[in-house]
């Protein structure tokens, strides 16, 4: 479903991506592992078009993605994303949030969508919070929501990065409870960029281990845990424990 090819980024001059490459088949779970600053969350910008890159390329079943910023506006809408701040549009209710781009810009019919989202809400135990505004709601309710938001377009391939690095500790289980349920469910394809390692433990099929912007390690995910090859890789997890 998706090839990274050579791919190199800068800010700048300063070279953040070094000849990245990998690929991710359909339903596969990728976890993105590495220290601060290694280059993950560029990474992953970089696969929705958020970022430009200066080299290599990205295909999207097998298709080179051709970079016109119209190209990747449709693109987007098969790519769901969902951040660590949760970007939820304040002024509009819990359900506003998530049925507006699939009826503004998919141009979906509102009831089809609105029965969609009522069925995602349940799924993630807040139908009592369809009608709220996101400040009625707790971190992790936001993000549940963030989720639900970006399935509802209907995404061939999420996008997590750090869904739970500012959620209060309690609240940080329901929340990789419903993405674990997104692999094992609907076997839906994902990279995820994650601090929570038991749980990158459980649900990666294949985990990068990324530093200083370079893919030092491309491992089958228990056998990460198990038996890291490189000595950097070791060392990060043993920091993690
Ligand atoms: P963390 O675990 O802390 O989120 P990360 O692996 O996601 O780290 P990135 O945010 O991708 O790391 O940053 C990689 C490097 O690129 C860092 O050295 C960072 O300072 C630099 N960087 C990130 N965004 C920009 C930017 N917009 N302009 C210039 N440099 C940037
Ligand atoms: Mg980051």
């Amino acid at each position: 479903i998706l090839k990274v090819d050579h791919l190199n980024k800068y800010y700048g001059d300063w070279q953040a991506l070094h000849d990245i490459n990998f690929s991710l088949n359909k339903g596969e779970v990728v976890t993105l592992l590495g220290p601060s600053g290694s280059g993950k969350s560029t990474l992953i910008r970089t696969l929705n078009g958020l970022e430009p890159f200066r080299s290599g390329e990205i295909y999207f079943h097998g298709t080179k993605v051709d970079l016109s910023p119209k190209e990747w506006q449709k693109l987007r809408q098969k790519i769901g994303m969902v951040f660590q701040s949760y970007d939820l549009f304040p002024n509009l209710t819990v359900l506003e949030n998530i049925l507006l781009a699939p009826t503004k810009v998919q141009k979906r019919p509102r009831e089809e969508v609105k029965k969609e989202a009522l069925e995602l809400l349940e799924r993630v135990h807040l139908t009592e919070q369809a009608h709220a505004y996101p400040r009625e709601l707790s971190g992790g309710q936001k993000q549940r929501i963030a989720i639900v938001r970006a399935l509802a377009m209907h995404p061939e391939l999420m996008l997590f990065d750090e869904v739970t690095a500012s959620l209060d500790p309690e609240m940080v289980r329901g929340v990789l409870e419903i993405i674990k349920e997104l692999a094992d469910r609907d076997h839906m394809t994902m990279i995820i960029v994650t601090h929570e390692m038991n749980f990158a433990a459980k649900i990666a099929d294949k985990v990068l281990f990324l530093e200083d912007g370079h893919i030092l390690e491309e491992t089958a995910g228990q056998e990460f845990f198990d038996h890291p090859q490189t000595k950097r890789a070791a060392e990060f997890l043993s920091s993690m424990e």
